[in-house]
């Protein structure tokens, strides 16, 4: 059965990469792009770049135009109440740092953060730090055998000291989208901040802030087909006004004196110094091109070439699959492989896929595994691309076995 990809020439650089003799399928670490962004980039470049929110002069005012018509599409994008909403950060990565040093008064010692076990190291190591900095506890919320957070046990970790959850989406190893509406339920009863880091997630679907009921959501830029050097930080507005600024300099203030400074609310109080104007604007022009896809499509699509990938998987040997992935991408191991040679011997035959402990390194260490292969797809793969990594895969199997 072919599953083609209705997409897959609006990205250039699929075919750039076929030409090369490689197959993508590494998407889960950052996607290709789509030609709309290529344009928007070479029209912002061409046509005169320019600092935004401070000068005069026409160019600035066209860049800050269509800087701010961005974060307006981003929080369309999100349902976001509105703009104001929307920080740009560089990435998921800082948008969670700002979050750890910004939120760091509103803790006590014996204060409790909680976090599930299969946190990308961006969304526990920012808490931990935080943890450690102000006498907190880090409590780790258990998976069950499918890498859900598993509910009965977090009925009793969640509790009146916590302060705040801060739990991926969809992992980035295990592909499962996790329970959300029941954990930030009981995060809410216990008044405790809620933090979705939606690095994964963001990619797959339509995601509705305001349904979700968060206090913040985090993506970035780059896994969603949009220029790399940029996140995004929703907040609402309650939580935005109770966050501190973490970095400061131009553009984040009101009032400076040598002394002391005022600073601005949210977005702009968040975003000192001068931002990644284009990749902002890219971004836009990104979510744009997505918007007019039909979305029942890609799902559908998604959910076709994920469900060939895990046959595939399954009618191999000795395959052992990390959870029990929904979506977008898959983890194994091989029975008596290691991980690092399966990897070399598929790069060395042209195919991209991911290997290691995937920045989930307390993760790997609970399963007990030194690392896993993950393939994860985008809309743009199509069933050959999985073909050829079949192949691939038992070329590569039967010389290391
Ligand atoms: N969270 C998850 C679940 C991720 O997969 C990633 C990226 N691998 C991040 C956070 C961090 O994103 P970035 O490196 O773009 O800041």
């Amino acid at each position: 059965m072919m599953i083609p990809s209705p997409w897959r020439a609006d990205f250039p650089a699929i075919a750039a990469l076929q030409r090369q003799d490689q197959t993508y399928l590494d998407n889960a670490a950052t996607t290709q792009k789509p030609q709309a962004l290529l344009d928007a980039l070479t029209h912002y470049y061409a046509n005169g770049a320019a600092n935004v929110h401070r000068a005069q002069h026409l160019p600035g005012a066209h860049a800050t135009q269509a800087f701010e018509d961005s974060r307006l599409k981003v929080a369309q994008w999100l349902n976001a109440g509105d703009s104001g909403q929307i920080v740009f950060t560089h990435g998921a990565t800082s948008a969670l740092n700002l979050l750890a040093y910004g939120l760091e008064q509103q803790f006590q010692p014996g204060d409790e953060i909680v976090v599930s076990a299969l946190e990308h190291h961006a969304n526990l190591l920012p808490w931990q730090q935080l943890a450690q900095r102000r006498q907190l506890k880090l409590v780790i919320l258990p998976l069950d055998a499918d890498g859900l957070v598993d509910l009965a046990a977090a009925v009793h970790l969640i509790g009146p000291r916590t302060r705040l959850l801060a739990i991926s989406q969809l992992s980035n190893v295990l592909g499962v989208w996790q329970p959300l509406t029941a954990l930030l339920g009981m995060a809410k009863v216990q008044n405790a901040l809620t933090v979705v880091d939606g690095a994964q997630g963001v990619v797959h679907g339509r995601h509705d802030v305001q349904a979700l009921g968060c206090d913040f959501y985090v993506f970035s830029s780059h896994k969603l087909y949009g220029p790399d050097g940029l996140g995004v930080l929703y907040g609402r507005n309650a939580a935005l006004e109770r966050l501190q600024p973490w970095q400061f300099g131009g553009e984040m203030v009101l009032e400076a004196n040598y002394h002391d400074s005022r600073f601005r609310p949210a977005p702009l109080g968040f975003e000192a110094g001068t931002p990644p104007i284009a990749s902002v604007i890219g971004l836009g022009a990104t979510l744009d091109y997505l918007a007019r896809l039909d979305q029942d499509a890609v799902s559908a699509h998604e959910a076709a070439l994920h469900d060939y990938l895990l046959r595939g998987l399954a009618a191999r040997n000795g395959i052992r699959l990390l959870g029990k992935p929904q979506l977008a991408l898959a983890s194994f191991v091989v029975d008596g492989v290691h991980n690092a040679d399966l990897a070399h011997l598929l790069t060395e035959q042209g195919i991209a896929v991911r290997a290691g402990h995937h920045c989930a390194m307390p993760l790997m260490k609970s399963l007990e595994l030194a690392g896993a292969i993950r393939v994860s797809l985008a809309l743009y793969n199509d069933s050959q691309d999985l073909e050829r990594f079949f192949e691939a895969l038992d070329q590569a199997l039967e010389l290391l076995r």
